[in-house]
């Protein structure tokens, strides 16, 4: 039966709706299936895993808006998620079975593609957590994409991986910037101070030092006044990425940027009247500050080696 969440649809299934969060509408789903195969910019990895549909975030131009389960929920990307509640329980059988094929070969694994693992639901439901501890069992390479402070509650257990990239998502350095474009999200600062927590409280000798990216992707404009201070801070990170927005032709990366940041980009004249200069010009800066950084671009970035 195909699932029907109220508010969105009529004809409701209820018992799918558990209680709003903030202002976020939120449904549970217990899944069939969680590990998909990975494909276009991450199809280097064996799987990608989206503990969560939906995110709270809801950025302007998050392109997997796209993958809504109904055209109003598309439009309201941002105000609804829906938590895949048995998603611990079907992660260790489809490990399981991975193992069982190749007992021999760790899976890589991409989280996550179209969600954040660590948006504000998950100080709650802690079911990123609970896959992490699933996943300690079967070793594999692990790569998670977010812009959430949150992850550092999990220290404890991230330190346990041998092959942990995390990408910590900053596309701009300036908080006005980020204020428009992504109005929901955690402050630079929170997201550059959590990396700083993470380095700093994982001990060689106890735990792993995972790999750490910055990726500015989209690259949004950055204020001239902020620009060296905030990429001087970017040596945090071992490796940066930057990108542009990424262009509805392109269909291997099966959905485009959402139409409401067109708005958004106009206010921004000064950097997108010249966008391609804009963007040779912050990767430049970016090479000559960062001489120990490994700055790469697009789909070369979002490799675990
Ligand atoms: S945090 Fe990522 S998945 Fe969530 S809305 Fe923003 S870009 Fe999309």
């Amino acid at each position: 039966m195909k699932n029907l969440y109220e508010g969105y649809c009529e004809g409701t299934s209820t018992k799918l709706v558990r209680e709003e969060f903030g202002d976020i509408k939120v449904y549970t789903h217990n899944v069939k299936s969680l590990l998909n195969k990975a494909t276009g910019f991450i199809a280097a990895y064996d799987f990608t895993l989206n503990p969560y549909r939906g995110c709270q975030y809801g950025c302007s131009y998050c392109y997997a808006a796209a993958f809504s389960p109904d055209p109003n929920m598309r439009q309201d990307w941002g105000k609804w998620v829906i938590i895949k509640e048995n998603a611990a329980e079907i992660l260790e059988k489809e490990l399981d079975k991975w193992r069982e094929k190749n007992p021999h070969q760790p899976p890589t694994i991409y989280m996550s593609s179209v969600t954040d693992p660590y948006q504000p639901i998950e100080s709650k439901y802690q079911l990123t957590r609970r896959l992490l501890e699933v996943m300690l069992d079967y070793r594999p390479t692990l790569v998670i994409q977010t812009r959430s402070p949150i992850i550092t509650r999990d220290i404890e257990i991230l330190q346990r991986f041998q092959r942990l990239r995390i990408n910590m998502s900053i596309p701009t350095g300036s908080e006005l910037v980020r204020k428009d474009f992504e109005p929901r999200s955690p402050s630079i600062k929170s997201r550059l101070n959590a990396i700083a927590k993470i380095k700093q409280n994982i001990h060689p000798l106890k735990g792993f030092l995972p790999k750490i990216s910055i990726t500015i992707t989209p690259l949004l404009p950055t204020f001239p006044d902020n620009e060296v201070a905030f990429i001087d801070k970017l040596k945090i990170a071992d490796r940066v990425v930057i990108q542009d927005f990424h262009p509805s032709h392109n269909r291997s990366l099966v959905a485009s940027t959402r139409e409401e940041v067109q708005n958004i980009k106009q206010k921004y004249a000064w950097w997108y009247d010249k966008q391609q200069l804009s963007y040779m010009r912050f990767k430049e800066i970016l090479m000559t500050r960062l001489p120990g950084v490994e700055i790469k671009e697009g789909k070369d970035g979002f490799g675990y080696d």
